[in-house]
């Protein structure tokens, strides 16, 4: 696993969506610590439909002499998460570094992660904000998140809103190679990973402009970050549909031994037999509606058309004995 212990190239992915303000001191800070790196190096910057100058100072940039910044413009705003997609597919390093360009979380990291990536062996390279400079609401949404998602991926990390994160190339390929369309970048990753780490880094509060996400592209956000990860919500359907008919069941069976105890007048004359019948029918559709959140969920995972697997190494001698190779 930790057969490449040095990278040829490290390629820093960061998305760009309005952020002129912040842009300069990025790039400086970003090229500064990507020196110290010791191996060569290139940073991707996608431009995601930016309404200020924020394209025009990438493509000059990246326009330089001898520039190692490589600028991807997208004709309009696709979110974060799609435009570091756009980034990785530009990307040509063995090890890549996605970035946040508001600064919120220091470059000066970056080698920390390309040699903590290198020397441990690590596929994923994820970091912990130390003291997060953001709201209690959003902070006390991650921890519910993140106790959801190391369910469902088995890889343990507890900071999935943090996108200074480090890749190996194996892990890029996987992910360029889904199909979905709404995508949660670290949780995708780890679903492909073997060997993670988390360390601790530091993080600042915004300095120029505001966060890029309202309470609307928040809760977009919160419903990509679900669903790439399980269709389970689906088949929640059946299970209340099943607990609601199960419940108008049991009422019916009640209001029958109790007109029978006592009497006609006790059950209301039967209006609260169609109480009963009512929330079994309820309960039947819901069912129902389950059954077909059950093909949905189906449809919806051959559709993204993840690699079935991924296998991270295959180990095999004298190739020639064994022919047939399985795929
Ligand atoms: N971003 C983007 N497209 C968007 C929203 C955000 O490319 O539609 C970028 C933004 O420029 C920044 C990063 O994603 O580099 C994170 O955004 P932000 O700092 O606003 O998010 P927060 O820190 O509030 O989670
Ligand atoms: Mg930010």
């Amino acid at each position: 696993m930790s057969e490449v212990n040095t990278f040829q190239l490290v390629s820093v992915v960061i998305p760009v969506y309005n952020e002129e303000a912040s842009l300069p001191e990025l790039l400086r800070r970003t090229l500064a610590a990507c020196e110290q790196i010791g191996s060569a190096y290139e940073v991707v910057l996608v431009d995601d439909g930016s309404r200020d100058r924020s394209a025009e100072m990438l493509t000059a940039a990246a326009n330089a002499p001898d520039s190692r910044i490589v600028a991807v413009i997208l004709n309009r705003n696709y979110g974060q998460h799609s435009a570091v997609m756009a980034g990785f597919e530009s990307a040509r390093g063995d090890l890549i570094i996605t970035l946040d360009a508001d600064l919120q979380n220091p470059p000066e990291e970056i080698p920390r992660l390309v040699k903590t990536a290198a020397e441990g062996g690590y596929d994923v390279v994820g970091t912990i904000r130390m003291n997060r400079q953001d709201s209690f609401f959003r902070k006390s949404a991650s921890k519910v998140i993140n106790r959801m998602v190391k369910r469902a991926t088995g890889q343990e990390m507890s900071d999935y809103g943090c996108m200074l994160r480090a890749y190996r190339r194996s892990i890029i390929d996987a992910m360029l190679q889904c199909q979905e369309r709404s995508t949660f970048i670290p949780i995708l990753a780890n679903s492909f990973a073997r060997n993670t780490i988390e360390l601790p880094v530091l993080h600042a509060e915004r300095e120029h402009g505001e966060s890029k996400y309202d309470l609307l592209k928040l809760i977009n956000l919160m419903f990509d970050l679900i669903t790439s990860m399980t269709t389970a919500p689906l088949r929640l359907l059946s299970f209340v549909g099943g607990a609601i008919a199960g419940l108008g069941f049991a009422l019916a069976l009640l209001l029958l031994i109790l007109r029978f105890a006592l009497g006609a007048t006790w059950a209301a004359d039967g209006v609260f037999t169609l109480f009963a019948l009512l929330f079994i029918f309820i309960g039947a559709q819901f069912v129902g509606m389950g059954l077909l959140g059950e093909y949905i969920g189906r449809i919806y995972t051959d559709v993204r058309a993840r690699p079935r697997y991924f296998i991270q190494t295959l180990i095999r001698q004298n190739a020639e004995s064994s022919s047939v190779e399985k795929k």
